[in-house]
């Protein structure tokens, strides 16, 4: 049997974390069987612009690499994609369950009769549910519009979908779902209904006015989308193996609906921005710069010059949204020191310190790590202090911070000239406190 499966959001004009992460189970599963993934937009009930509430969800998906078999834009056997453009198939359904005198109408709509037997539910992740229908419900309300139950339903068996995953909160829908099914005379579809999305402090269900809740929040330049989907595909399923960074190949090929947790899953920003860190510091350079340089395109600098300080900061940035901050020191030439670490750094006698490396400076052009090394370890030894000494009161000396790349590396970007007028600065700024 082929797998079909689907993801079928309403165009609301947000992308949800929790649709995302529908999605993305969908196309995964798709992907890891060979089967294919269809986009179905379900735009019966909505008043509103779906064009643009469309695009949302359509850009959010190709932003996360998540491309689609069938659906908007690309067509397919099974289209047209929007519910909206779909009455005709809807209408044939109905008179399938006319025929078979399983509707009635009162009150102007048009309602299912049910069995009223239980209706087993074969869900994937959940095991087998059993759910019972007491009561007959609407396909057609009385202004002739089909509601969500019945063409949710018949699209379904229309583009022969084989496995609806989907939220947990459709679950109890789907009693309803399967007495549809079998009135119509198709085979049921497998379930797995994803367990839900909690908020970080685990009170309820993410909403979509939770911090970070919409994939919009992490367009941009900030956020990686490789980092994102890869936390995503961590919210409720896992390796078995602790491994938390994976290529999106290697998640394919593992993926499976059984993997599935079955509890709620934690929404952790936290751990997401660790990873966005993670990817940001493995991300090839060419990548890293030209996402740099965009970042900090209001900074009048050589290129050169800019592309080596993003070059040595890579690895030590942790998002994005800290860049121009953690660069910005080497882009300003009067820089201000903070008194209360200046005080702090006192005990390592910063005029002596700083007075003997400039005197080193004078002599040396050779700024490669290496022999910026080399001179500060003989300074070291020369005067029975360890490098760190050194490190800590010029790194101050030269940025005005206390943390930052790599000190060689960041001495020898910075260049003999910028070495020199910075530290003269500081021991003027810093003498009185010193
Ligand atoms: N339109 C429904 C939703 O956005 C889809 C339900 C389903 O996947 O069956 O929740």
């Amino acid at each position: 049997m082929e797998v079909r499966v689907r993801f079928a959001p309403s165009p609301t004009g947000f992308f949800h974390i929790g649709g995302a992460r529908t999605a993305l189970f969908n196309w995964l599963y798709a992907r890891h069987r060979g089967g294919k993934f269809i986009l179905r937009i379900e735009d019966t009930d909505l008043e509103r612009n779906i064009r643009e509430a469309t695009d949302v969800i359509l850009d959010g998906m190709r932003w996360l690499g998540m491309d689609w078999d069938e659906g908007p834009e690309v067509g397919g056997d099974c289209g047209p994609y929007f519910q909206s453009q779909r009455n005709a198939v809807y209408d044939e359904y109905l008179e399938i369950l006319r025929r078979k005198d399983c509707v009635y109408e009162r009150d102007g709509a048009i309602f299912f009769r049910v069995s009223q037997e239980p209706q087993l539910i074969d869900d994937l992740i959940r095991g087998p549910v059993y759910r019972r229908e007491e009561k007959d419900f609407v396909l057609y309300r009385s202004n002739g519009t089909p509601v969500f139950h019945f063409v949710n339903v018949v699209d379904d068996i229309a583009m022969k979908i084989s496995h609806v995953i989907r939220g947990e909160d459709h679950l109890s829908n789907s009693s309803k779902h399967v007495e549809l099914f079998r009135a119509l005379g198709a085979t049921v579809p497998k379930f797995a209904h994803i367990p839900l999305i909690l908020k970080t402090n685990g009170s309820g269900k993410m909403s979509k006015r939770d911090k970070g809740a919409l994939v919009e929040d992490y367009r941009g330049h900030q956020f990686l989308p490789e980092a994102l989907r890869n936390y995503l595909c961590l919210l409720g399923w896992s390796p078995k193996d602790n491994r938390e960074i994976m290529p999106i190949e290697e998640v394919i090929r593992l993926f499976d609906l059984c993997d599935v947790n079955k509890n709620n899953a934690r929404f952790d920003d936290e751990k997401l921005s660790h990873m966005n860190a993670i990817y940001v510091k493995n991300m090839p350079l060419d990548r890293f710069l030209e996402r740099g340089k965009i970042l900090l395109s209001g900074i009048d600098a050589d290129k050169d010059y800019l592309e080596k300080v993003l070059a040595i900061c890579q690895e030590k940035l942790r998002s994005f949204e800290e860049l121009k901050h953690f660069v910005s020191y080497f882009f300003a030439e009067d820089l201000e020191y903070d008194a209360e670490l200046c005080s702090t750094l006192k005990r390592y006698d910063p005029v002596a310190r700083i007075g003997e490396f400039l005197g080193e400076v004078e002599s040396v052009t050779d700024f490669s790590e290496a022999n910026l090394e080399r001179i500060i370890g003989e300074l070291g030894k020369k005067h029975g202090l360890r490098a760190r000494d050194y490190i800590h009161t010029l790194r101050f000396a030269l940025s005005g911070r206390t943390v930052g790349p790599s000190f060689y590396k960041m001495v020898g970007v910075m260049g003999r000239e910028r070495v020199r007028k910075r530290l003269s600065r500081a021991l003027e700024k810093g003498a009185s406190q010193w």
